[in-house]
């Protein structure tokens, strides 16, 4: 990063933050795309004019609506949920649902401006979104979770539709959840269309849907590895989180000869030394669906707990964060240096803090960022998208061989952009090809349109 961008960003963010109180992720993500992008704005005229990073700065529109349900104690419950339309410059909005306690506006429009530029970077006509809801489905039976989704869905449907915005799960929202919601739809609808993603096998989702984000990330990572002439074969690999993405992460890692030492959840982390094998997999698996512990594991299985730690000070080559936004800050970027990672892929979105970023952006890690390494899912449910609207669903090795080759397009991509890059270094600077890329694929959208 020059000088001139450092300049030209301190500019842009003062009005952002004029205009963004409190919106600390958001300004976050913003500041770390205005970096890498500004340059480019100024030195086109046309892009200067159409003042395009401002305009990408503004969602096209924030829903925000009132769920009313009734849980099973038959006490009425307020929650409140949103819909966030970014983009939909490239094509229709697009985007997960996350339900928690913790989701506000100003998370969603983190997630729904990094969504933008994830999505162009799959090269599929896909605009960027993010929804959900404060509702907190842990310690929810699963007929409140239906009844909360019916009672979402009956408020969400006035804005979705197949070629208008397709949202699918992400926190709290997984295939179960997407079936409930899709239940709704159809039903107040009276339409069986591609309204969502991350749909179950029977009720028309796309075969490898829930492993995506996990084995594309782990692609990507393959081809990460490449370029420094190396393999995934026996290299440690220190995952966060136990969820969709952590699990399927560490299954195709381990598939290809990965060693992975760690898994962890909000109560604590998994060490194994050795790497864990499938039948710990298993396990992991099966008591995190039962909503059980992990704190006790079989001492056969050869993995440790140890409760509220992390990762990140765990011996790896290679790490993967895919619990949550922020998870890494200043003294875990140091903790991973000192552990002698020298590759790492997000799976989660934004997982680092700014401190940690910058941390991680001047070691000499080989960084991708989420927006990069974890479209895998989003790509898939562009598939997914493509079955529904032809009623053809695919195979599951020819969606796989899809989702490995768009995988390995964006890295070339990336590898290019920062091949033409006079200010990058040596090493692909991924973060800023990925920013200047998308940028540009929006940018080239939004001038066709002219002034609307
Ligand atoms: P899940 O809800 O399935 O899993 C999240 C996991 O992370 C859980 O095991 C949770 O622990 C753990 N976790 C959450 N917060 C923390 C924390 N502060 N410290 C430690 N562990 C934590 O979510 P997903 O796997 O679907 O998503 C994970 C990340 O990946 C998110 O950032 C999401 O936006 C991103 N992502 C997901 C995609 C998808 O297809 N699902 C696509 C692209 C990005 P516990 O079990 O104790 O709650």
């Amino acid at each position: 990063m020059t000088d001139r961008s450092q300049a030209l960003t301190d500019a842009f963010m003062a009005d952002m933050r004029d205009k963004n109180p409190g919106e600390d992720l958001f300004l976050q993500a913003v500041e770390e795309v205005a970096l890498d992008v500004i340059t480019v704005e100024k030195a086109n005229s046309d892009y200067t004019a159409a003042r395009i990073l401002a305009r990408l700065t503004e969602p096209d529109r924030v829903i925000a609506f009132r769920i009313n349900w009734e849980d099973d104690a038959g006490m009425v419950q307020i929650n409140r949920g949103w819909r966030v339309q970014h983009c939909n410059a490239v094509g229709p909005y697009k985007g997960g649902l996350r339900f928690a306690s913790s989701v506000t506006p100003s998370v969603l429009k983190f997630l729904g401006f990094e969504q933008t530029f994830k999505n162009a970077l799959t090269g599929l006509q896909l605009g960027g979104a993010k929804g959900g809801a404060n509702f907190e489905p842990k310690g929810r039976s699963k007929n409140e979770v239906m009844r909360f989704c019916h009672a979402f869905m009956s408020e969400l449907q006035h804005h979705i539709g197949p070629s208008r915005d397709i949202p699918a799960g992400d926190i709290g929202v997984g295939t179960r959840e997407i079936g409930f919601l899709f239940a709704a739809w159809k039903q107040n609808n009276r339409d069986f269309a591609g309204v969502l993603t991350g749909k179950s096998l029977c009720i028309g989702g796309s075969q490898l849907r829930v492993e995506a984000t996990g084995y594309g990330l782990v692609y990507f990572l393959c081809a990460m590895l490449g370029t420094a002439n190396e393999d995934i074969e026996g290299k440690r690999i220190a995952i966060s989180g136990m969820g969709n993405v952590a699990l399927h992460a560490a299954r195709k890692a381990l598939a290809l000869g990965g060693r992975v030492v760690s898994l962890s959840d909000t109560s604590g982390v998994i060490e194994a030394s050795d790497g864990l094998t499938a039948a710990a997999l298993d396990w992991i698996e099966a008591r995190k669906a039962a909503n059980e512990s992990v704190g006790a594991p079989p001492r056969e299985l050869g993995m440790v707990f140890r409760p509220g730690s992390n990762p990140w000070s765990i011996e790896c080559d290679v790490a993967l964060p895919c619990a949550t936004q922020n998870e890494i800050n200043a003294k875990d970027a140091r903790a991973l240096l000192d552990a002698g990672c020298r590759f790492l892929a997000e799976g989660a979105n934004m997982p680092l803090t700014a401190d940690a970023q910058r941390i991680i952006h001047d070691s000499d890690i080989c960084y991708a960022p989420g927006k990069v390494s974890n479209a895998g899912g989003v790509a898939v449910s562009g598939l997914e998208m493509a079955q529904n609207a032809t009623f053809r669903p695919l195979p599951a090795e020819e969606v796989d061989r899809t989702l490995r080759g768009i995988m390995v397009d964006i890295h070339g991509k990336l590898r290019t952009e920062a091949q033409s890059d006079t200010t990058s270094q040596k090493r692909i600077d991924y973060r800023r090809a990925a920013n200047r890329v998308a940028y540009r694929r929006v940018a080239e959208a939004l001038l066709d349109y002219g002034v609307i």
